[in-house]
């Protein structure tokens, strides 16, 4: 894409009512707007990275046998009712409509269990794993940290139905070896910890995916060996024995909570009348799971984790373009940028007429992993540098193609 026809613009400023480090790059270099406090739009750069971590996670959880729905955001109360959850303390974040006509989707655990009767009526029916990937809303009262705690935020939220715990359990472990793979995919992989959490009525513990990070809201503590960390919530003296931990070896950081898994048992099927005959005609209610990852709040923890002091660092699995073409005088990139195209390279030609150092400082900041300069120096070769890397290289065109194709 010619950057000149790219219609967001990079800010130089930093907006003054952000202060967290996510929303100020992310707005900076137009990859979304602030609409209000907890409250982002997605421009087009913003759009590129959302549809590439969308599409990681699909590929997963389209591997592991999830079929993809689109629930719908206005909720009748009627299941919810029925699982005594619509005036619910536990949902005190909820949005309704002034006279509690309508919900405003917050999770989707009724509305799902409850058109489930309609396809579940035997064990030959299980079991069944289905995930949308939709927008949530949340009166989050500490809404200042960008897009890592949104009142609207995107959501992947998949729920699990098995005929029992054991189908539960096997699931639940493939599910967890999936968002390894995810967050391994998107880059951040080595900074993730499967995290002992609070569970509920059915489970001892739920589990966190959690990512290293100051800007976390979250306390871990980590066993570096084992790969697997606690969360402070349930952090106790017998949970570390339990899980055949060494406290000694134990080291306490903040994390942001990326994903999070949960058994859920029959706490929804049994309220809502979701149940299957099994072989003998007995009525049984089945097993439910939940999973969900913030896809705002992964995009957020990348910008959060990876970024450096002169702006965002993408990694190429996600970045909006695989290369930034810079040209140094007008005209100079038009065939190079033809012919990365042509072999179906991903680019962001820059073909504005601004300075040299307003370009490299917007490369910069929006964060794409290789950065091609053409200039009368170069000539007929182009140097290129890994956003990264602080040392260039020079290379010929032939060797920049068969490089990127
Ligand atoms: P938290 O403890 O951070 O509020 P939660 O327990 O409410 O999270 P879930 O309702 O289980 O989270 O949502 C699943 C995932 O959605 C979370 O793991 C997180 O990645 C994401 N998420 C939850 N709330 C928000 C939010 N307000 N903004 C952005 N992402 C969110
Ligand atoms: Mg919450």
């Amino acid at each position: 894409m010619r950057q000149s026809a790219l219609y967001t613009k990079t800010r130089r400023e930093t907006p003054r009512d952000e202060v967290s480090k996510n929303a100020r790059l992310l707005v900076r270099g137009g990859f979304v707007n602030k609409e209000m406090a907890g409250v982002y739009s997605y421009l087009p750069l913003g759009v590129m990275v959302l549809r590439k971590i969308e599409n990681i996670i699909r590929e997963e959880m389209n591997s592991i046998g999830g079929q993809e729905v689109y629930l719908s955001v206005l909720q009748n109360p009627h299941p919810w009712k029925m699982s005594g959850r619509w005036n619910d303390s536990t949902m005190s974040d909820w949005f309704k409509t002034r006279n509690s006509e309508f919900g405003l989707g917050n999770t989707h655990e009724e509305p799902l269990a409850y058109s489930m009767r309609y396809h579940i009526s035997s064990y030959k029916d299980l079991p069944i794993y289905v995930y949308q990937i939709q927008s949530k809303f949340r009166k989050e009262l500490r809404a200042k940290s960008g897009l890592l705690r949104g009142r609207e935020f995107i959501m992947k939220d998949l729920y699990s139905f098995n005929k029992d715990t054991a189908g539960l359990d096997t699931f639940y472990e493939k599910c967890a070896r999936s968002y390894k793979k995810i967050f391994k995919r998107v880059g951040i992989g080595d900074k993730t910890y499967f995290t002992f959490a609070s569970g509920g009525v059915f489970s001892k513990y739920s589990h966190e995916f959690q990512t290293i990070n100051d800007a976390g809201e979250d306390t871990i503590y980590i066993d570096e060996e084992k790969g697997i960390a606690i969360n402070k919530e349930v952090y106790t003296k017998k949970t570390v024995r339990e899980l055949g931990l060494n406290e000694e070896k134990l080291i306490k950081k903040s994390a942001i909570e990326v994903g999070n898994i949960f058994k859920l048992g029959t706490r929804f099927s049994e309220a809502l009348g979701l149940t299957y005959a099994d072989k003998n005609g007995n009525d049984i209610p089945v097993v439910m799971g939940s999973y969900g990852i913030g896809l705002g709040r992964l995009m957020a923890t990348l910008v959060e984790v990876l970024s450096d002091n002169k702006g965002i660092v993408w990694p190429e699995s996600v970045s909006p373009f695989k290369l930034h073409l810079i040209e140094l005088g007008s005209g100079l990139g038009k065939n190079l940028y033809n012919t990365l195209k042509k072999n179906n390279i991903d680019v962001l030609y820059d073909d504005r007429d601004i300075t040299a150092g307003e370009k490299f400082t917007d490369a910069d900041l929006l964060g794409i992993p290789w950065r091609f300069v053409v200039s009368p120096k170069t000539g007929k070769k182009i140097e290129i540098k890994k956003r990264t890397s602080k040392k260039a290289q020079i290379i010929s065109y032939d060797e920049a193609i068969r490089k990127f194709s």
